[in-house]
């Protein structure tokens, strides 16, 4: 039992029950395995009318083939989302916001919901007061900057003079894609349809059914108005969309995302979450979220809002992100190989047909493969298992076979 009296204020000015723009924060809506299990032990369960699709498992496409990972559960465990009321139109009486159901939670829970946006903070008497419309609105003992990076007032943080600089970020592109709902289910089912493609500008893409819409979304470097179309066109992808039907887009964007953390996320009586503090590389963005405010939310109720008490309980968990970051870039860097070189996308693909054909296969590489896209794994426990012994052994087995059949 803590005795302690609090009271939550958000500040948002967002109207998430909005479809279009207006309500969405920009996002592809995978919510991961384990973050909807983490929820779930928390009490917060995601109601069908938030989940829009149930994912079962990851369909991967390279220039050499593809092959169906499924989930090591044998559930529909991940679920796929709309952060806002989804594309223009759609919102309809039989679905809600991810972001509307979570914020309804916390209000439940005794959170107020403000509905403005923060355009400047001061510390006045030690404290720090926000301004808005032009006045000032309220003196808090604990500011949590969870404003993301997309917000065009991040500065207000910058102007503290405490240290904070914004995270460094790449552009990432969305695309909403309207079908059919049988021609989604039909054609896309439960699955995410995961892209490894040989293109400089690429990580990865993947598209997430999601009732009668798909959400493109492309993960890498320098992309711009342009990459969706370039994409569409590009023959594999042309290869998994339906054939002989057009698809209509509505929403498109081209969203920042954080790929390294600010060094200093904290001050006397603020700290930063979220995309503004440190989040997972190219993954599980909400539940990096989800840690980080936790992280905070204990080191303010159990030790204190200074400095110092945020330098010594929320900083490690800050560091842990930012050094499990290392293990992902060499891992995406693994597969920035795979996927660039034919010879070894052949081999990858070998290795994970024959894991997913063989029920008593340990399956060790699709697991690599599983837990990296699907962020259900911190990247350094995915990276042991990718350079372990056994792995190894399995790809060299491969490699050879692919060498015999050549022959
Ligand atoms: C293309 C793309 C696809 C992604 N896909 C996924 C995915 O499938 N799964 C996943 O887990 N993660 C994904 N992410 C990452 C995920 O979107 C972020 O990690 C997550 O949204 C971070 O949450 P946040 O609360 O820190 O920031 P945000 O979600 O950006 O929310 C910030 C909020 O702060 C509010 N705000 C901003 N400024 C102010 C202000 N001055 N005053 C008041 N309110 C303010 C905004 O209105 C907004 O509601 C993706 C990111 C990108 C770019």
């Amino acid at each position: 039992m803590i005795d302690k009296e609090l009271n939550f204020t958000i500040y948002d000015p967002k109207n998430f029950s909005k479809d279009g723009p207006a309500g969405c924060n920009k996002c592809a809506g995978i919510i991961s395995e384990l973050l909807v299990q983490t929820l779930a032990v928390e009490g917060i369960n995601l109601p069908d009318s938030v989940v829009w699709k149930g994912i079962n498992s990851y369909q991967l496409h390279t220039t050499k083939g593809s092959v169906s990972i499924a989930t090591p559960s044998f559930e529909n465990t991940i679920a796929a989302v709309y952060r806002g009321g989804g594309p223009k139109g759609i919102i309809g009486e039989h679905k809600e916001s991810f972001d509307d159901f979570l914020l309804g939670q916390a209000v439940k829970e005794g959170a107020a919901h403000i509905s403005v946006k923060i355009e400047g903070i001061e510390y006045k008497n030690g404290k720090p007061v926000l301004f808005s419309q032009g006045g000032e609105i309220e003196q808090a003992d604990l500011v949590v900057g969870a404003v993301g990076v997309n917000s065009a007032k991040m500065g207000i943080f910058l102007d503290m003079g405490f240290g904070y600089e914004e995270p460094r970020t790449v552009k990432a592109a969305i695309a909403e894609l309207s079908f059919d709902e049988e021609i989604i289910t039909e054609h896309f089912g439960n699955s995410v349809h995961l892209f490894l493609l040989p293109i400089k500008s690429l990580k990865f893409a993947a598209m997430i059914p999601k009732e009668t819409y798909v959400t493109l979304c492309i993960l890498g470097h320098d992309l711009n108005a342009n990459s969706v179309k370039d994409f569409l066109d590009y023959p594999v992808v042309r290869e998994v969309l339906p054939k002989s039907l057009s698809y209509k887009f509505r929403c498109r964007c081209l969203p920042k995302m954080n790929v390294k953390a600010p060094k200093i996320p904290y001050a006397d009586r603020v700290v930063m979450c979220g995309d503004a503090g440190s989040t997972r590389l190219f993954k599980d963005g909400l539940g990096a979220a989800y840690i980080m405010g936790k992280a905070a939310a204990n080191t303010a109720v159990l030790h204190g809002v200074s400095k110092q008490d945020f330098q010594e309980h929320y900083y490690p968990v800050y560091k842990n992100i930012i050094v499990d970051n290392q293990f992902g870039s060499y891992l995406y860097f693994l597969a920035d190989l795979y996927k660039n070189y034919g010879l070894l996308t052949r081999w990858m693909l070998q290795i994970v047909q024959e894991e997913q054909s063989d029920p008593e296969d340990p399956k060790r590489l699709s697991s690599v493969l599983w837990n990296m896209f699907t962020g259900n794994e911190r990247f350094k426990n995915i990276f042991a298992t990718a350079v372990s012994l056994p792995m190894r052994f399995d790809l060299w087995k491969a490699f050879a076979k692919t060498l015999v059949r050549r022959r």
